[in-house]
């Protein structure tokens, strides 16, 4: 094969690996969703339903690529995911590694299609493009998340008073972004707070935030100390005093010993690493400020949210739609602070669970 006449035409393949040692974060984003939300009546002006689907499709490629995808964060439609800097997914081929993950996330939203809306067939087919930026630290890192919650929450702020002023106020599209138009952060909240008694601060988190997905701690508490620690202490004590008489013999031992250590600091290592990404977190909070960066201590996470949502919660509640009316979205927002579990996990955006934060960002710049 390769010594054939035609071979030569592998040399027009460029490569595109990626440097190592930086982040790799993918963003994809819909093609054609403003006719494709249209078609297939999405709330305004935040779908739910719609949102879940692309958290679940999300989940399902950090899933699939545990161990190299860290962090994404959703809004609308689109979705960012941040590849680990020591990642050797693909050899760190940008085409390869870009086109898998838009391809999981597809494949993934029409698979789910039906749990997130039984009552409406698919009528096309969705499709989402993606590129690869590679950032080169930590700080950019975090300053492209907050680039992104920023612009969902400017893009949240203007659909949530533009649909008020259509849906609420009667006024057509046209003057809708005509009364828009120039007006600052402070005037729509104005509007919908004199106009239409909408207390933007209390809307849903998942709307106003987006989605943050995290891998996180197993279980915190099994890091370092236990069991482990006082075998190490011993063995400390052991080394300390010499075993053999003969000194060539005793220096040979000493180094069998911390070969053996280190092989069990790095088995250890491995363990908590393993522990460290074992739970996928799904998170409507703040990423621009620090809390969300700062490693907590050693403190366990209390409750960790299901990685999927089961399909039973989200059936029943599709059949309603999952009503999200700009008017009794802060109704719905006080039931489920007081509600049973079965209000939040048929609502799972309303999880108690996904508005915890404190110390999260542990996780998210492992190598
Ligand atoms: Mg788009």
């Amino acid at each position: 094969m390769a010594g054939t006449k035609f071979a030569y035409v592998r040399n027009f393949e460029l490569p595109d690996s990626v440097i190592p040692s930086v982040y790799l974060v993918v963003r994809i984003d819909g093609k054609g969703f403003h006719k494709f939300s249209a078609s297939h009546s999405f709330l305004k002006p935040n779908d739910p339903a719609a949102l879940e689907l692309m958290n679940e499709s999300a989940r399902y490629v950090m899933a699939s690529l545990k161990g190299h995808i860290s962090l994404a964060f959703g809004e609308s439609d689109e979705y960012s995911f941040l590849l680990r800097k020591s990642t050797t997914l693909y050899n760190r081929r940008n085409s390869k590694i870009t086109t898998h993950i838009v391809s999981l996330f597809t494949s993934a939203y029409v698979f789910n299609w039906n749990r997130f809306f039984p009552d409406t067939p698919l009528k096309m087919p969705p499709s989402f493009d993606g590129r690869m930026v590679v950032y080169p630290n930590e700080q950019v890192v975090r300053d492209y998340f907050s680039w992104r919650q920023a612009d969902t929450h400017i893009n949240n702020l203007y659909n949530t008073t533009f649909w008020a002023l259509v849906l609420q106020g009667g006024l057509t599209e046209q003057e809708a972004t005509k009364r828009l138009e120039g007006t600052v952060s402070a005037e729509k909240h104005e509007i919908l707070h004199e106009q239409f008694g909408i207390n933007y601060d209390r809307l849903e988190a998942m709307f106003r935030k987006g989605t943050t997905l995290v891998w996180t701690h197993a279980q915190a508490q099994t890091i370092g100390g236990g069991i482990d620690a006082e075998e190490d202490d011993a063995s400390d004590a052991e080394q300390a005093k010499p075993v053999l008489t003969n000194a060539k013999d005793e220096k040979l031992r000493i180094k069998i010993q911390a070969k053996r250590a280190a092989k069990q600091a790095k088995k250890q290592e491995k363990k908590e690493r393993k522990n460290l990404t074992g739970v996928l977190r799904t998170l409507h909070c703040d990423i621009i400020g620090d809390e969300f960066w700062t490693p907590a201590a050693s403190e366990a996470v209390s409750t960790a949210a299901p990685a999927s949502v089961p399909a039973s919660a989200l059936t029943s509640a599709t059949s309603s739609r999952w009503e999200s009316s700009i008017g009794d979205s802060e109704k719905t927002a006080t039931e489920a602070t007081v509600a049973d579990g079965g209000m939040t996990s048929s609502r799972p955006w309303k999880d108690p669970a996904r508005l915890q934060v404190a110390g999260l960002g542990t996780s998210v710049f492992l190598d």
